[in-house]
C-alpha cells in the first residue's frame, strides 16, 4: 500500500517537472500579464465611471461608462487569444494550482465574449428597448396611472379587496406588453449559447459562471423538500391572519391579498417595528463601531465612500471593489432607520470582504469566489439589523427590551426566509423550462409552478403572461437562484462561528459583537483567499463542508 503511494508521487513529480508544463506555464503567466496590463485601467476606469455616474447621475459619467464596458468586452473578444487559452488548456499541461484558476476564469470570459457581433448587438439592442419599457411602463386603474410604489403601497395598505385586486391585475399590464418580445430575447440569447456549443442560454450562465447546472438544481430540490413542510404550515397561519384582515374565509384568499406583487417578501403578520431604535441614533457610526469590534477595519472604506441622498442620485446601494487594489467603495442613501442600518451593514460586508483580499493574488483571483459568496457574507452582516441580541449589544435597548421582541423578530426572519425561498423555487425553475423550451405554454408553466412551490391560488382562467411583469426575467436571466444560494452560505457560515468560533449552540442568535476571532476567522479562511480556490472548494475549507441547505433548514425551519 505504502508502495504505491510512493509510486505515484513520483509519477505526480515526474508530469509537474516535464519541460512542455514549464514552458506553456511561462507563456500562460506572459499572456495573463498583458492581458492585466490591458485591461486593468479599462476595469478601473468603468468601476470608477460607473460609481461617478451612480452618485452624480450625470449623462456624460454614464456615458463614459459604457465607451469603457464596450472597450472590455474588445479586449475579452480577441479571437487569437481566445485560441491560445483553448489550446493551453486543452493541453492539460498546466499544473500550478492558481495558474489553472485564472486559465479557467479567463477562458469562461473569453468565452462568453466569442459572439457574432451583429448578434451581440442585437441581443444589447433588444435588451435595452425592453429595459425602457420597462422602465416607463406605467400601469393604469380606471385610466390612472400609478408607479411601482403606488402599486406596493396599495397593496400592502388596502383592506379592500375589489381595490387589490384591481390593483394587482394592474401590476401584470406590463407582462402583457412585453412577454412576446422577451420570448424573441430568450430565443436570440438560446441561439447566442447554441453557436457557442451549449445545450441553452440557462446552461451557458451558469457553466460560465463556474455552476453545474445539475449541481444547483440538487440543491434546489433538497431545499425544496426541506421547506415544503413548514412553508404549508406558515402558509396556514399566514392564511388565518389575512382572512382576519380582509375579513374573508382562508379558501376565498386570492393572490392580490398577500401584500406584494409576487408573494416574494412575507406579509406583514408579526407586530415589530424596529425603526424606533434607530432613529436617535447614528447608522454609519453604529456599522463603524461593529466591525471594529470584529477586527474589521471600515474607516478607509466609508472615506471614500458617497452615503447619504443626493439630487439625481442612484436610490439603491451598492458596493464596488474600483481597481482590484483595494480601492472599496459603497452607495448608499443613509437614514437612521432598521432597513438603512440593515443595507450599510450589508453593504459594508461586501466591502470587507474586498477590502480584504490578499492583494499578492494575481490580478484575476482578487475578487471573490463567486457573486454568492460575497453575498452570503453581507447577508450574515445585514441581518443583524433586526437581531434583538445585536440591538443590545450596539443599540442600547435593555435586555428585558431585546427578550421582549425576540420572539416575533426570530418569527418575522423566519417568514422572510421561507416565503423568499419558495418564491426563489419559482423563479429558478421557470427560467430553467424557459430557456429549455421557450415554445411551450409559459403562462401555463409560470401558475403550475406558483401554485406547486408558494402554494397560492390561480385566478380562474388566467391566461396572461405574468411571468414577464418580473423584470429579472428580461434583464437580469439566469441570477435570481444566487440569492437564494447566498443565504444557504450565509447559515452555514453562521452556524460554524457559533459552533466553532463562539462555542455555542448551532442555531442560538448571537449578536457576533466584540469577538475579534470572528473577523480573524472570515479574513483567513474567506476573504483573503480571494478566487483563488474554486467556491465549493473554498466553502469546503472554511467549514469542513461543500454548500448544502442543511444548515438554512437548520436554522429557519425550527
Ligand atoms: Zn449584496
Amino acid at each position: 500500500m505504502k508502495k504505491l503511494v510512493v509510486f505515484s508521487l513520483v509519477v505526480l513529480f515526474i508530469t509537474g517537472c516535464n519541460s512542455g508544463t514549464k514552458k506553456m506555464e511561462k507563456e500562460l503567466k506572459a499572456l495573463i500579464d498583458t492581458l492585466e496590463v490591458k485591461a486593468k485601467p479599462v476595469e478601473t476606469g468603468a468601476a470608477l465611471a460607473y460609481f461617478n455616474a451612480a452618485v452624480t447621475g450625470k449623462d456624460e459619467e454614464y456615458k463614459k461608462s459604457s465607451e469603457f464596458n464596450i472597450q472590455m468586452s474588445k479586449i475579452y473578444q480577441d479571437t487569437v487569444v481566445f485560441a491560445r487559452l483553448r489550446e493551453i488548456k486543452e493541453s492539460g499541461k498546466i499544473k500550478d494550482s492558481l495558474l489553472t484558476r485564472q486559465l479557467n476564469i479567463l477562458y469562461n470570459t473569453f468565452l462568453g465574449n466569442q459572439v457574432d457581433e451583429k448578434k451581440m448587438e442585437d441581443i444589447i439592442n433588444a435588451q435595452t428597448k425592453l429595459e425602457q419599457k420597462y422602465s416607463t411602463f406605467r400601469a393604469t386603474i380606471d385610466g390612472k396611472k400609478l408607479t411601482d410604489n403606488d402599486i406596493e403601497s396599495i397593496l400592502k395598505n388596502s383592506a379592500n379587496s375589489k381595490e387589490l385586486e384591481k390593483c394587482w391585475l394592474a401590476s401584470k399590464q406590463i407582462g402583457e406588453n412585453v412577454g412576446a418580445d422577451v420570448i424573441k430575447l430568450v430565443k436570440m440569447r438560446n441561439e447566442m449559447a447554441h453557436s457557442l456549443g451549449f445545450a441553452n442560454y440557462h446552461d451557458m450562465s451558469l457553466r460560465l459562471s463556474d455552476q453545474d447546472p445539475d449541481q444547483i438544481e440538487k440543491l434546489f430540490d433538497e431545499l425544496d423538500s426541506l421547506t415544503r413542510d413548514t412553508f404549508s404550515a406558515l402558509k396556514s397561519d399566514i392564511d388565518s391572519a389575512l382572512a382576519a384582515k380582509y375579513k374573508i374565509k382562508p379558501e376565498a384568499l386570492m393572490p392580490w391579498h398577500y401584500q406584494n406583487r409576487f408573494f416574494q417578501e412575507a406579509s406583514a403578520i408579526y407586530n415589530i417595528n424596529l425603526d424606533g431604535y434607530y432613529a436617535k441614533l447614528d447608522v454609519v457610526q453604529l456599522a463603524t463601531d461593529f466591525y471594529a469590534g470584529i477586527g474589521l477595519d471600515v474607516t478607509a472604506i466609508l472615506a471614500n465612500s458617497d452615503l447619504y441622498e443626493k439630487e439625481g442620485k442612484y436610490q439603491h446601494a451598492f458596493c464596488t471593489h474600483i481597481d482590484r487594489s483595494g480601492d472599496v467603495r459603497i452607495v448608499c442613501n443613509i437614514k437612521n432607520n432598521d432597513q438603512w442600518m440593515g443595507t450599510t451593514l450589508h453593504e459594508l460586508g461586501h466591502g470587507v470582504y474586498d477590502k480584504n483580499i490578499d492583494m499578492q493574488l494575481p490580478y484575476y483571483l482578487r475578487t471573490p469566489a463567486h457573486t454568492f459568496t460575497t453575498e452570503a457574507i453581507a447577508m450574515i452582516f445585514g441581518r443583524l439589523a433586526s437581531n434583538p441580541y445585536w440591538l443590545r449589544d450596539n443599540a442600547g435597548i435593555s435586555a428585558e427590551e431585546a427578550d421582549r421582541i425576540s420572539r416575533d423578530v426570530k418569527n418575522n426572519l423566519r417568514l422572510q426566509q421561507l416565503v423568499f425561498s419558495r418564491w426563489s423555487q419559482v423563479m429558478f425553475r421557470f427560467e430553467k423550462s424557459m430557456y429549455a423550451n421557450p415554445d411551450q405554454d409559459l403562462n401555463k408553466l409560470w401558475w403550475d409552478l406558483v401554485e406547486q412551490y408558494q402554494l397560492l391560488k390561480r385566478p380562474e382562467g388566467r391566461n396572461n403572461a405574468d411571468w414577464a411583469a418580473k423584470i429579472h426575467i428580461a434583464s437580469y436571466p439566469c441570477y435570481y437562484h444566487n440569492y437564494q444560494l447566498g443565504e444557504l452560505l450565509a447559515s452555514q457560515l453562521q452556524v460554524y462561528i457559533n459552533t466553532s468560533i463562539l462555542k455555542v449552540g448551532e442555531y442560538d442568535i448571537v449578536s457576533l459583537s466584540r469577538n475579534p476571532e470572528i473577523g480573524t476567522y472570515l479574513l483567513n479562511s474567506v476573504f483573503r483567499p480571494g478566487a483563488k480556490y474554486q467556491w465549493n472548494d473554498m466553502i469546503k475549507r472554511a467549514t469542513g463542508e461543500e454548500l448544502t441547505a442543511k444548515y438554512y433548514a437548520g436554522e429557519f425551519l425550527k
